[in-house]
């Protein structure tokens, strides 16, 4: 079994990279994917790990996009086997990040005229190393008794449409799926049923656009994407010769219900392989 899609605390994930590889080892996974949220900055000490560990490592990154979905909906990459010394690819997560530390000071400023008391300065020890996300501010609110739970931060306060919400900066389609690419990687569509269309039909036609445009494969297994739309997506890969991809989206403590390799309450089963066929597509690329 393998888990291709995890954070570590190089962004809003709560294990280091060596301790996802001694998990990961533990659970007798024979492959792990590190997806850190628009930073590439842990992937070199994690492949280092893999070796000590005995586990395959694929150099991965999760990007955000911008793109224009129904129902609160969103649109991550994942790519995979991105060349971890690409400077253009570190150059423009960098510039990502940099643009995340300014929402953030927004959160903090909206929190702040809220009455409820955050600042930068614990915002920025919270994160360590790792990009600044959401799930850094819910753990302080929590931490403060502003909310009984990390849940409760996001529906009061940090979801899409609640008072301290600050959009993103990110990429348009064209350009993250290039990005992947020109850094060597393959672009997978994240947790495709998370765009929120209403119908399937809807869903694939995005994925048929993001084909055009580039698009090298689906991550149909996902913890918590209901069984049908991994079968459709199957099929769609199958009829469109996308790669398939699969991961837990493993944050440690940050998403306590979700476990490395198993998912939620074991609905989870990445088989190798999955990491055979991406591969094979990654030796046809060269
Ligand atoms: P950010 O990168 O700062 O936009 O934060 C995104 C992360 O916040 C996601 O990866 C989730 O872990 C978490 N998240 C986003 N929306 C919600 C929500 N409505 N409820 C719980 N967690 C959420
Ligand atoms: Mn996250
Ligand atoms: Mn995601
Ligand atoms: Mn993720």
């Amino acid at each position: 079994m393998i888990d291709l899609h995890t954070h570590s605390t190089y962004s809003d994930g709560t294990l280091t990279p060596e301790e996802l590889l001694r998990e990961a080892a533990r659970l007798g996974l024979s492959a792990l994917a590190l997806t850190d949220h628009d930073t590439i900055d842990g992937v070199a000490e994690f492949m280092e790990w893999g070796k000590r560990c005995g586990v395959v490592t694929v150099p991965g990154v999760e990007i955000s996009v911008d793109s224009k979905l129904p129902n609160n909906g969103h649109m991550h990459l994942l790519g995979l086997f991105i060349d971890p010394f690409s400077t253009h690819l570190k150059e423009t997560l960098r510039y990502l990040l940099a643009q995340r530390n300014l929402r953030a000071e927004k959160i903090i400023h909206k929190l702040n005229s809220l009455n409820v008391p955050v600042t930068m300065e614990e915002l920025l020890a919270e994160a360590g190393e790792g990009a600044i996300g959401r799930p850094h501010v819910a753990k302080i609110l929590l931490r403060r008794g502003v909310v009984g739970s990390l849940q409760e931060a996001f529906d009061v306060y940090l979801a899409r449409g609640k008072p301290a919400y600050i959009d993103k900066e990110t990429l348009g389609e064209a350009a993250a799926l290039k990005l992947i690419r020109d850094a060597g990687g393959l672009s997978i569509l994240a947790h495709p049923h998370l765009m929120r269309y209403d119908t399937f039909a809807e869903a694939r036609d995005k994925i048929l656009e993001l084909k055009k445009l580039g698009l090298d494969g689906l991550e149909a297994y996902y913890s918590g994407m209901p069984r049908e739309y991994t079968e459709k997506l199957l099929a769609l890969a199958e009829e469109e010769g996308f790669v398939i991809s699969g991961g837990s989206d493993f944050h440690g403590l940050n998403k306590d219900s979700v476990r490395m390799g198993s998912g939620k309450d074991n609905d989870l089963q990445v088989p190798d392989e999955v990491l055979a066929g991406l591969e094979e597509r990654r030796k046809a690329r060269h």
